[in-house]
């Protein structure tokens, strides 16, 4: 597996992690579309930490740190937008 491909796993997890959680979520009509939700993300690194435990680290990441590391820059290119985008353009036309 090359190192672009680890990456984008450990983003997808991380993703899913914080929608899980709810602190991110998704449009009801765009599922496409990612945003702010409870922006719980303590809660995203406590539920990754238990999978990591539970799946004995199933993404190859290196460590923890590396994990919620992950998790944080993954959350915060989703954060400050607290509705949908798409939503919002149509509500602006
Ligand atoms: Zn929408």
């Amino acid at each position: 597996m090359s190192i672009s491909d680890r990456i984008e796993e450990e983003r997808d997890f991380a993703l899913n992690v914080l929608l899980h959680v709810g602190a991110l979520t998704t449009c009801m009509i765009h599922e496409d579309d990612i945003y702010e939700g409870n922006g719980d993300l303590e809660g995203a690194y406590k539920y990754a930490n238990n999978q990591f435990s539970k799946k004995d680290n199933p993404m190859s990441f290196e460590d923890r740190r590396e994990m919620t590391d992950i998790i944080k820059s993954v959350y915060e290119e989703y954060c400050g937008c607290d509705s949908c985008p798409s939503c919002e353009s149509n509500f602006r036309e």
